[in-house]
C-alpha cells in the first residue's frame, strides 16, 4: 500500500492536514488513530442519557484569527457562547479572570469603592525578575489573589509549587479593571453546533482520505509506503523514548447526574482551595441543549495517564529540545499538534500551525 501522506493522529491538527492535503492538493492520505474515535481530545459524543458530553474535558473554542474561524466555518455552523468561569473562594462565588468584582469580594468592600484599585496596588509585590509563576502573581496581582486564587489551584493541578514552574503558566490569566467577566476576549467564540466530533467528521469526509482507527501507527511501521508523514502524536513515544519520557500532567474525569435542568449559575467553577478536584463543568451552559437532566463533570489532576498538558519547566524543556534537535534533522516526518511539539497549544492554535504547515511545507 501507497500513500502520498500518512497522517498520525486525528485530533484537530492531524484533521486540518489531512483535509488541506485531500481537498487542496488532492493528495491520497492514511489517517492512522489509536483510539477509536476521531476529534482526538476536543471528542464529544452523547452518553446513555442523550446528553452530549465532551469526553476529555470541557472544549470552548475562541480565537482571534479571521483566517482559522474562517476554516472551521466550513465544516460547522456555531452556537454563540461565551465561557465564564467562578472561583469558590471562603464559600462565595468570585469571578475568573479577576476583575473589579473579584477584588471587592475578596478584600470585603463595595465593586463602588474608590480605594478598589489601590487596595490591590497596596499588595502588590515588586519582584525584580519574574522568574516563576509565584513572581507573575505576586507581581500583578499581589499577596491575597495569589494566596486566595492561585497557589492551591496550581499545586493541585501541577503537583508543583507555583515556584517551581514557568512564569507562563499563571502568566496566562490576565487581571481586569473593569467588571468584563467572560473568561475569554477573543474576537470569535462558540461551540460547534452539532459538536466536535461532526465537525471533524466533515472535515475527513473526502475520498482521497482513508480512515485507520484503533491502530497504533508503530503496528504499521514498515508495512506502508508514504512520500510524507505527518506526527501529532507525542514527539518522545516516536523516538521510543531514547532520552527518557517527557513529562505530562494527565487528568482523570468524574461525571454525576442531577435531575434538574441546570445545577450551577455558569459553567465552570473552580474549587482552588477544598477537595481534590480542580473544577467542575456543567455540560449544557456550552452545548446549550435541552434536557431534563444535567451532568456536573469533575476534573482531578494526576501523573499518570493520557499526556494532556506538558509540564512547562526548565528541565522538561531541556529534555524536549533533545527530541526536537533530531525531529529538525528528519527530512519526510514533520511532528506538529499538541504533543508532537510538546507545547500547551489551544484548538484555534492547532489548526493555525497545521494551515501554515500546508502553505509553507506540503503545498510548496
Ligand atoms: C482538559 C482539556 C481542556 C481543554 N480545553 C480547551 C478549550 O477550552 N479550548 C481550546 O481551544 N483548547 C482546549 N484544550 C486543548 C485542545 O484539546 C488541544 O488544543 C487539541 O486537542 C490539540 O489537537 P491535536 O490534534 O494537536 O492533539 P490531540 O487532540 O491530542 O490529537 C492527537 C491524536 O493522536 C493520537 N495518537 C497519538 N499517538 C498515536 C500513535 N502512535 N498512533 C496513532 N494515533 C496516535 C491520539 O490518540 C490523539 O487522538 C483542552 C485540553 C485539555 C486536555
Amino acid at each position: 500500500m501507497r500513500f502520498d501522506l500518512i497522517v498520525v493522529g486525528a485530533g484537530l491538527c492531524g484533521a486540518t492536514v489531512a483535509e488541506r492535503a485531500a481537498r487542496q492538493l488532492g493528495m491520497s492520505v492514511l489517517v492512522v488513530e489509536r483510539r477509536r474515535h476521531i476529534a482526538g481530545n476536543a471528542y464529544d459524543e452523547y452518553d446513555e442519557h442523550g446528553l452530549l458530553i465532551h469526553r476529555y474535558g470541557p472544549h470552548i473554542f475562541h480565537t482571534n484569527s479571521e483566517r482559522v474561524f474562517h476554516y472551521l466555518s466550513q465544516f460547522t455552523s456555531w452556537r454563540i457562547y461565551q465561557h465564564r468561569v467562578r472561583a469558590m473562594v471562603d464559600g462565595q462565588l468570585v469571578p475568573l479572570p479577576v476583575n473589579l468584582d473579584t477584588i471587592a469580594a475578596l478584600y470585603h468592600v463595595s465593586v463602588d469603592e474608590p480605594r478598589l484599585q489601590s487596595l490591590i496596588q497596596q499588595d502588590i509585590m515588586a519582584v525584580p525578575r519574574v522568574e516563576n509563576s509565584r513572581d507573575v502573581v505576586m507581581s500583578r496581582m499581589g499577596a491575597r489573589v495569589y494566596e486566595k486564587i492561585f497557589k492551591n489551584y496550581t499545586k493541585k493541578q501541577w503537583g508543583l509549587n507555583p515556584e517551581d514552574l514557568a512564569p507562563s503558566v499563571c502568566g496566562r490569566i490576565a487581571i481586569r479593571m473593569n467588571r468584563d467577566d467572560r473568561y475569554f476576549t477573543d474576537r470569535y467564540q462558540g461551540i460547534p453546533s452539532q459538536g466536535y466530533t461532526k465537525m471533524v467528521e466533515r472535515m475527513l469526509s473526502h475520498p482521497n482520505i482513508h480512515i485507520l482507527l484503533g491502530t497504533d501507527f508503530r503496528e504499521l511501521r514498515g508495512s506502508i509506503d508514504y512520500d510524507t508523514l505527518v506526527w501529532t502524536g507525542p514527539v518522545d513515544e516516536y523516538y521510543d523514548f531514547r532520552f527518557g519520557k517527557l513529562p505530562y500532567r494527565s487528568l482523570s474525569f468524574q461525571l454525576a447526574y442531577h435531575d434538574s435542568e441546570f445545577v450551577q449559575p455558569v459553567a465552570t467553577i473552580n474549587w482552588p482551595n477544598e477537595y481534590d478536584f480542580t473544577r467542575v463543568t456543567e455540560m449544557k451552559h456550552l452545548t446549550g441543549q435541552f434536557h431534563s437532566k444535567t451532568v456536573l463533570m469533575y476534573e482531578f489532576p494526576q501523573s499518570d495517564g493520557d499526556p494532556y498538558y506538558p509540564v512547562p519547566c526548565d528541565e522538561s524543556q531541556r529534555l524536549y529540545l533533545q527530541y526536537q534537535t533530531l525531529a529538525r534533522k528528519e527530512e519526510r516526518v514533520h511532528f506538529l499538534g499538541r504533543l508532537g511539539t510538546y507545547q500547551y497549544y489551544n484548538m484555534d492554535q492547532v489548526v493555525a500551525q497545521a494551515l501554515h504547515f500546508v502553505d509553507t511545507v506540503l503545498g510548496r
